[in-house]
């Protein structure tokens, strides 16, 4: 068997090893590289795999040669992966204690391989079909017979030709345009006349010193501060230098204005990427990233496109934990990922926002980021004044009317008279999120998973109860199931607010912007056009409403029940929600009136607020903050993983989660702290009850050891118990 290789191949799996297989040299035109894309098979199924090691030894492999499978064949059409997409997948893996299977799956989802394996299966079929009617041709006797088997034959041929090379076509295609594009307009240019303020001046500068110095650059900076003109200039440069792009948001709905300002000054290079694009305009998008200069837009995914020549990452609003992936692995943060993505490229990274978090600070603290200030708004308006209403005093006082305040009503009466707009800020959405028994004070709970259900109404007036976490829709009839008494709702969401502004302001235009409204995402952005338009007045949402628009008749911005915000179980609850106020107080007054910002509350007390109306400034808060996390031992002083337990047997996951628990505790030594298994807000989903064990890690030495150490023990004790429940780790959880 000369020209016999051994490689090592990753699989999209939650697998912690690398299989090896083999190939004959002779089979293949080139020899396999790293990066290659070959089709193998493992314990009975066939996968894409993504060749690491092209060159394996036999001794690495341990096992003996004959029990080497060969490799099922080359993924045609499928692009060659480079060394820092692996890099990626690798530190991803390692800092969030998960497989590079796992990341590389995450980046190169099933839909967009599968579609390619499809299609090469029905290439497979066609052929054999047309063997098939090679051999009935040489056999057939009669011409009229032969004419139809070689008819049948050339249509075959057709299509075996036509669907196989898609992607190759659309990747010219794009190619020839990009260029033609290109002829006229010099790339990377940008819009002439990026001119920034004397205080933007200073900030950049600041900026540019600090990357030089190789470190990440916080941009602190109230919105409205051009923050974003600052972005477009870096952008600019590195353009002009012939280096690439990433620019990263949270979420794409809300950066239809942000796009509009980009594709101003990058008309040619602009690529917009989102979780809901169509796999063929993926790859259409991915395909131009590979051949001409970019500057992609897009969510935390974007960090896992086949990148090449980066020489800037900027993270937008790096405070929004919409960074954090949740479910499934690889369970990271676009923050974090975006500098590792940096360092493998050796780009300049920049993190931007008004309220960074508590992390980035600390992080500035300790010397790993320079902070930069930018403190004067473009336009000069003034922060917006805030109004703190006590809701337990003014209802003693008759001051409420249903969710609204007198005092409230009475402001925004004033600003519609203006001409002025209002949106108004209510964290549940829904009619009513919990409904209560007045007979017997029963609550209507999801079966599944033990939350309260919440009260949807229909536009015929109909309702339905809906549970928030797994989307199981209930009949409703008013009346109580255990009962029959009557069901009164608890409280109102944002369905309830807009019809109660309805009837408080009867002229006004008013809109909903939450996540039922916005179910088709064509719907919300008519609606956040229409406000632009100033064709609505007022606007009620979740805290869609909070974020990046920008628009210039919002004068008078208000938070309903702006307890819900304090009352999570959370040690991070009280950075949240300043987070969240502050940006939803920038919405307001972006031009140069002074805007009005209310906030109603049962707790006027509360230190949140306390910063809000300027009794304390943004460094004694964050200093406050960080000084309760360094007491309790919290992030970002300590590294906390969350081991989560998913089982459907009650008994089981309460007896697996001690004796893992303890085990933890056993295996982490001094320093570690392990809490729990404890059960989370909600602590059964789709059937499923969760457990978390929550561990604490000290920043020091020995903190890669231990994290590996924590991977270990909970493998093992999967293993070993041959527990049929699911454990999982989350790094960094949010
Ligand atoms: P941020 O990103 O900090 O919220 P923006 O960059 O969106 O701030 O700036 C706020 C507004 O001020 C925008 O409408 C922007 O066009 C304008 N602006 C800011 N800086 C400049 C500048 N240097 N030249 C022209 N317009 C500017
Ligand atoms: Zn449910």
């Amino acid at each position: 068997m000369s020209g016999s290789k051994l490689i090592q191949v990753l699989l999209p799996l939650r697998l912690e090893w690398e299989p090896f297989y083999s190939y004959s040299e002779d089979s293949m035109p080139s020899p396999l590289l790293e990066g290659d894309r070959v089709r193998v098979e493992f314990a009975g199924k066939e996968y894409v795999g993504t060749v690491t090691v092209p060159d394996a030894s036999a001794d690495a492999a341990g096992i003996g040669l004959e029990r080497i499978k060969p490799i099922a064949g080359l993924a045609e059409g499928l692009d060659r992966i480079s060394h820092e997409e692996i890099s990626l997948w690798r530190q991803v893996a390692e800092y969030y204690l998960c497989t590079p299977g796992e990341v590389y799956k995450a980046a190169y989802p099933a839909g967009k391989v599968e579609e390619e394996g499809v299609k090469s299966r029905i290439r497979e079929r066609l052929q054999q079909r047309i063997a098939k009617l090679d051999e009935k041709i040489a056999k057939s006797r009669r011409e009229e017979t032969r004419a139809r088997y070689v008819a049948e034959r050339e249509e075959l041929m057709r299509q075996v030709a036509g669907p196989s090379t898609p992607l190759r076509d659309q990747k010219e295609e794009i190619l020839r345009s990009a260029q033609n594009d290109r002829t006229g307009t010099s790339a990377g240019s940008g819009r002439d006349g990026i001119e920034l303020s004397p205080a933007q001046e200073e900030a950049y500068s600041k900026i540019k010193e600090v990357l030089k110095a190789g470190k990440p650059a916080l941009l602190r900076g109230v919105t409205g501060s051009g923050k974003t003109e600052i972005y477009l200039k870096l952008a600019a440069e590195t353009l002009a230098g012939g280096k690439n792009v990433l620019y990263m948001v949270p979420e794409i709905a809300l950066s239809r204005q942000l796009e509009e300002r980009i594709r101003n000054h990058f008309p040619n290079e602009l690529q917009v990427f989102h979780s809901g694009m169509t796999v063929a305009k993926r790859a259409e998008s991915a395909a131009f990233i590979k051949t001409s200069p970019y500057i992609a837009l897009g969510t935390r995914s974007s960090l896992f496109l086949p990148h090449r020549n980066i020489g800037l990452i900027i993270v937008d609003e790096e405070n929004d934990p919409s960074y954090k992936q949740d479910n499934p692995a690889p369970r990271y943060n676009g923050r974090e990922t975006a500098i590792m993505l940096a360092g493998i490229h050796g780009a300049d990274i920049i993190l931007g926002s008004a309220t960074p978090s508590l992390e980035s600070l600390y992080n500035c603290q300790v010397g790993r980021f320079g902070l930069i200030d930018l403190t004067a708004r473009y336009f000069h308006a003034s922060d917006s004044d805030v109004e703190i209403i006590d809701t337990i005093a003014e209802r003693k006082k008759n001051g409420m009317i249903g969710s609204f305040s007198r005092k409230l009503i009475d402001r925004i009466r004033e600003c519609l008279a203006k001409g002025g707009q209002v949106a108004i800020l209510r964290e549940r959405r829904s009619y009513s999120p919990m409904l209560q028994c007045e007979g017997c004070g029963h609550i209507p709970k999801c079966s599944r998973c033990d939350v309260a259900l919440s009260l949807h109404l229909r536009e015929d007036g109909q309702g339905r109860l809906v549970c928030h976490y797994c989307g199981k829709v209930y009949e409703y009839t008013g009346r109580c199931p255990e009962c029959g008494g009557e069901l009164k709702p608890l409280g109102a969401g944002t369905q309830k607010i807009e019809e109660e502004a309805a009837s408080l302001f009867p002229e006004a235009r008013i809109a909903r912007l939450d996540s039922d409204s916005a179910r088709s995402g064509k719907h919300e952005s008519e609606i956040i056009k229409g406000f632009e338009a100033g064709e609505i007045d007022i606007l009620v949402g979740t805290r869609i409403v909070a974020k990046g628009f920008d628009f210039s008749g919002l004068s008078l911005v208000a938070v309903l029940r702006s307890d819900s915000l304090l009352a999570q179980q959370d040690y991070r609850a009280d950075e949240r929600a300043l987070h969240l106020l502050e940006q939803f107080r920038g919405r307001c007054g972006r031009r140069a009136e002074k805007g009005l910002f209310v906030v109603q509350t049962s707790q006027p007390d509360h230190p949140v607020y306390k910063s809000l109306t300027g009794v304390q400034d943004a460094t004694m808060v964050t200093d406050r903050l960080l000084k309760e996390r360094k007491l309790f031992g919290y992030p970002p002083y300590s590294r906390v993983i969350n081991t989560i337990l998913r089982d459907r047997n009650i008994q089981r996951i309460e007896l697996m989660g001690r004796s893992l628990s303890t085990l933890l505790a056993g295996t982490l030594g001094r320093g570690a702290k392990v809490i729990g298994p404890y059960s989370p807000a909600v602590d059964k989903t789709a059937g499923e009850n969760i457990r978390i064990i929550r561990v604490m890690l000290p920043k020091d030495k020995n903190l890669r050891s231990s994290k590996a150490a924590l991977q270990e023990t909970a493998e093992r004790f999967a293993r070993e118990r041959k527990y049929s429940g699911h454990i999982s780790l989350d790094v960094d959880p949010v």
